[in-house]
């Protein structure tokens, strides 16, 4: 594939590392390139970080046809930059287009679209352990017409954002709610894909939590309202009594990639790993017993999240003394080090880009 490239003008000065927090600063370039029924992708380009111009008929306006990847660029000790397994979110942003009607993309032309824009802003890669180069692949379907159907025009884009450590103040435990009332998807839905519209049914329940001082949820099945699946952004999975329980893959969750890599590690380690079905009163009376050991979520943006407080019906729950288990510790040791080349990657995750 050939990559247009026009660089801009008014290259900026960076951030001072400690104070890029999430999200919030973007590099001088974006990559786009455009999708036409019949015709194909085409127009793949990098140009200048700008405003985007759309029509205000444009199908993502209107019935939210848009996906979402996240992977991040790290640097390592020596100064080289690293993704991990950016063939997993390939994959998965083709599944989620599956899903959408969305068209996919090939991977290789995807692979190259990652690679050649990371290393066009290559000095946006911050240098301390736990920054990195927050990396978001997203696509629209972008018709300029308000008939409900699968689109014939879509826009495909990589934006990339400096950011910060997730622990810049140490890993402190979350508060996690657990919500009996919004579902976040059911099987047959768009819960196991990455689409904006699923962040959107979720904010409500978010913002519920946070008013009583809890910083994610955790959504239950929306069928039965029992079983356990995932935490706002975040896989989720428990120590109990020994054994390492995460939700099984059922449909409506999402297959996080640190999850999956998580499973690999804990059982690399010689830990028992259960995917099956936790139903949230085995959770409580695993809790109410004592028997519940360590709880985590995991996710790209924070790798491993320990939670150190549980509520639900009404009652508030303390994991572990409030305090990072032992197993959530070495995994975050674990990936974090390979991810930043501090530990040797016996898995094969790393993609090394120079
Ligand atoms: C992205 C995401 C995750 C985590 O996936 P990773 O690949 O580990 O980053 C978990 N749940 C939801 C809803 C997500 O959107």
């Amino acid at each position: 594939m050939e990559i247009k490239i026009t660089k801009t003008q008014n290259p900026q000065q960076l951030t001072e590392e400690s104070k890029l927090g999430f999200g919030k600063h973007f590099t001088d370039h974006m990559f786009l390139m455009d999708y036409e029924a019949g015709k194909g992708w085409h127009n793949a380009r990098i140009v200048p970080f700008g405003y985007l111009s759309i029509h205000p008929a444009s199908t993502v306006l209107h019935y939210g046809s848009e996906i979402f990847e996240g992977l991040k660029a790290y640097r390592t000790e020596k100064g080289n930059i690293q993704m991990f397994r950016p063939m997993e979110n390939i994959k998965r942003m083709n599944n989620s287009a599956e899903r959408m009607c969305l068209p996919q993309i090939d991977e290789n032309d995807f692979l190259q679209a990652l690679c050649e824009f990371v290393k066009l802003e290559e000095r946006f890669v911050p240098y301390s352990f736990g920054t990195s180069l927050y990396l978001r692949p997203f696509m629209f379907g972008n018709d300029e017409s308000l008939g409900v159907h699968t689109v014939k025009n879509a826009t495909f884009m990589i934006i990339a954002s400096p950011s910060g450590s997730y622990y810049a103040e140490g890993i402190n435990p979350v508060k996690i709610m657990i919500e009996d009332e919004d579902v976040r998807a059911v099987k047959g839905g768009t819960g196991a894909v990455k689409c904006g519209g699923n962040y959107a049914a979720s904010n409500r329940a978010g913002e519920k939590a946070s008013k009583v001082g809890y910083s994610q949820v955790l959504w239950l099945d929306g069928v039965h309202r029992k079983y356990i699946e995932e935490v706002g952004a975040m896989n989720v999975m428990f120590k109990i009594n020994g054994e390492i329980v995460t939700p099984m893959l059922t449909g409506s969750i999402l297959p996080g990639i640190t999850r999956k890599s998580c499973i690999e590690v804990l059982k690399n380690m010689g830990y028992k790993v259960s995917e099956r079905l936790l139903s949230v009163d085995e959770l409580i009376e695993a809790l109410e017993n004592g028997k519940l050991e360590e709880a985590w979520g995991t996710g790209t943006a924070a790798v491993v999240s320990p939670i150190g407080k549980l509520s639900y019906a009404g009652k508030e729950y303390v994991v572990n003394n409030g305090k990072i288990g032992e197993v959530t510790q070495k995994l975050y040791d674990t990936l974090t080090g390979i991810q930043w080349g501090k530990v040797e990657d016996t898995f094969g995750w790393i993609y090394k880009l120079n």
